[in-house]
């Protein structure tokens, strides 16, 4: 399988709602620009590089502090590279997943 990039963690970085996924660097986040509830956010991958959507299946599972994604109660998982991404104290961790 194609899986491009590295295991790798990054601090997270809150940018504005309104940039463009091509200007983020890993660690980088955004929220989903949507009005009300807190859906999701893209998340730049510490693996790949790459800024891929994220909406967890339970809508309490993303905590913010001080207005940033802070902690993440479950596994996300980059559609690029198939790392698993996990959000804890601020910093976003990938790691290819165990073999099975
Ligand atoms: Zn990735």
């Amino acid at each position: 399988m194609n899986r491009p990039g590295r295991d790798g963690s990054a601090n997270v970085e809150q940018v504005a709602p309104r940039t463009c996924n091509r200007r983020m660097t890993p660690g980088m986040v955004k929220r989903y620009p949507a009005a009300g509830p807190l859906l999701g956010y893209f998340i730049c991958c510490p693996g790949c590089g790459n800024t891929t959507p994220h909406v967890p299946a339970s809508e309490h599972a993303l905590i913010e502090l001080d207005g940033k994604l802070f902690e993440c109660s479950e596994e996300l998982t980059c559609t690029i590279c198939d790392r698993v991404l996990t959000v804890s104290s601020g910093v976003i961790t990938a790691t290819l997943p165990k073999a099975p």
